[in-house]
Formats: C-alpha cells, sequence, structure tokens
C-alpha cells in the first residue's frame, strides 16, 4: 500500500548523470533529466547532439557508460529477464517505421502480444483490431506494410507499441521521413495519446506539436542538456546564443 503511494509519486522516468561513449566519444555527457506521468517531454537539437542515444539508453537499446535510469522506480538494467519487462513497458516508434514487411498490419501489431505477453491468437487481434480504430485505419488490418502510405505506416508502428500497454513511449524524429501531407495524420495520433495522459518522450522539430502538447522543451547539443524549459520559454524567449542560433535555422 504504502509502496505503491509513494510509486505513484516518483517521475516516471528518471535520467541521472547518464553518459555513453562511443570510443573515445561522447555522445552523452552526464545527461540528467526526469518525467512526470503524463508528461510529453519533446527534445530538439541538431543532428549528432545525442538525441537518438539518449532515447535508446531509455529503452536500454544502449548501455549507459555512467549513471542511472529508472522507469518507474525501477533501474533499467542490463540482466536479460528484466530487459524484456522494460521493453514492454517502454515502447518506442522510429523514423523508419521498422514494420516486418513479410507480415500483415495485424499480425506486425500481435507479435509481441503473442510472443511477449503469450497473449492468445483470438485476444491479440481483438487488440490489434481495436488499436487499428483507434489510430484510424481499421481497412487496412490485412495488407502487408509496403502496400501502405508512410503515414498508414507509422500509423500501424504506434498501433504496435500501444499493443504492449506501455507506460512510456518514445517516439524518435517519428515524421521526418514523411511526406508532407502525411505528417498531420500521424501527429494527430500522438496528440490523441497526449490527451489521454500517455508518457511521451518526442525527439522531433514539429512546433505546431510542441505548443499544443510538450509540457516540457529539451533542447540538446554536443551530448548536453543546453536549456530546458516550457515550449513557451524555450521556443519564445530561448536563453542561450546555441539554442537561438539552433531555432533561428529550423524556424
Ligand atoms: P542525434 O539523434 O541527435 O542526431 P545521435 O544520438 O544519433 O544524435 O548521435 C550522437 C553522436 O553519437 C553522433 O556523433 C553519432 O555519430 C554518434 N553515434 C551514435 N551512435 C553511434 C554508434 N553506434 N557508434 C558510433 N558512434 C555513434
Ligand atoms: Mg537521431
Amino acid at each position: 500500500m504504502s509502496t505503491k503511494l509513494a510509486n505513484s509519486n516518483q517521475p516516471m522516468i528518471s535520467i541521472n548523470k547518464v553518459s555513453k561513449f562511443f570510443g573515445d566519444f561522447r555522445a552523452l555527457d552526464e545527461v540528467s533529466l526526469t518525467v512526470d506521468r503524463g508528461e510529453v517531454l519533446m527534445i530538439v537539437g541538431p543532428s549528432g547532439s545525442g538525441k537518438s542515444t539518449l532515447l535508446r539508453c531509455i529503452n536500454h537499446l544502449e548501455v549507459p557508460d555512467a549513471g542511472e535510469i529508472m522507469i518507474d522506480g525501477k533501474h533499467v538494467t542490463p540482466k536479460e529477464r528484466e530487459l524484456n519487462a522494460i521493453r514492454a513497458e517502454v515502447g518506442m516508434v522510429f523514423q523508419r517505421f521498422e514494420l516486418f514487411p513479410h507480415l500483415t498490419v495485424l499480425e506486425n501489431i500481435c507479435l509481441a502480444q503473442q510472443k511477449v505477453r503469450k497473449s492468445s491468437r483470438s485476444e491479440s487481434e481483438k487488440i490489434a483490431r481495436s488499436l487499428l480504430e483507434k489510430v484510424g485505419i481499421p481497412e487496412q488490418a490485412n495488407k502487408y506494410p509496403p502496400k501502405l502510405s508512410g503515414g498508414q505506416q507509422q500509423r500501424v508502428a504506434i498501433a504496435r507499441s500501444l499493443a504492449m500497454q506501455p507506460k512510456v513511449i518514445l517516439f524518435d524524429e517519428p515524421t521526418s521521413a514523411l511526406d508532407p501531407e502525411m505528417i498531420n495524420e500521424v501527429l494527430d495520433v500522438m496528440l490523441t495519446l497526449a490527451s489521454e495522459g500517455m508518457t511521451m518522450v518526442v525527439v522531433s522539430h514539429e512546433m505546431g506539436f510542441a505548443r499544443k502538447a510538450a509540457h516540457q522543451v529539451v533542447f540538446m547539443d554536443g551530448g548536453t542538456i543546453v536549456e530546458q524549459g516550457t515550449p513557451d520559454q524555450v521556443f519564445g524567449a530561448p536563453q542561450h546564443e546555441r539554442t537561438k542560433l539552433f531555432l533561428s535555422r529550423i524556424l
């Protein structure tokens, strides 16, 4: 009982002095950050600033060399047994969708439910169909991903991550591989998730989304957090030269 109460007050994601090296190159330099339950955190920054590396450390696709990361009060550790649990709790949506081309849309959404959650076929299909309704493409269930538009594929990828009932979803430039006319159909799904209280970390330069949904914006450069605040603070009144320069290039 008391543990439950304590847990609900903890941040959903807690990152404490995380560093990551690739050889001698320091991709992350003592990054600390917390994300509360239901919070939408947006990460912006130039290419190579460490945004993807930070997301990949959060779900342990990369192992930090120093520091610690906690999800919902539990350490993200390299133990195999716990890793599967973490991956189920932390969904990830990539720039290039990463769907299995030889499986139907429905099978893509069912796969992890059956393999990780050990759900039955009928149970996982029921969930998959309801998620396809949610992302607005129920009619695509039996098609193969290469037959879908980029926007539709990304919505399938979001449905697939939702199927694991994650506590957190990480989005790594989810709209940057899309044709302009498909960006909003993906952002609209993300706005719905945000309004439903999903905890989200979003690497994206979509300012409209940031202003509508982000509670917190972080500007990264050179593997560090240079500046952090509300969207109005970071975009409207940036304090650091590096932030101003970056924003002047993307706005
Ligand atoms: P961003 O997502 O902000 O563009 P990344 O996190 O992908 O940046 O990369 C940060 C830096 O780390 C870049 O200089 C990149 O080249 C380097 N890097 C990322 N992954 C690897 C890797 N697996 N091996 C070597 N260097 C890497
Ligand atoms: Mg990246």
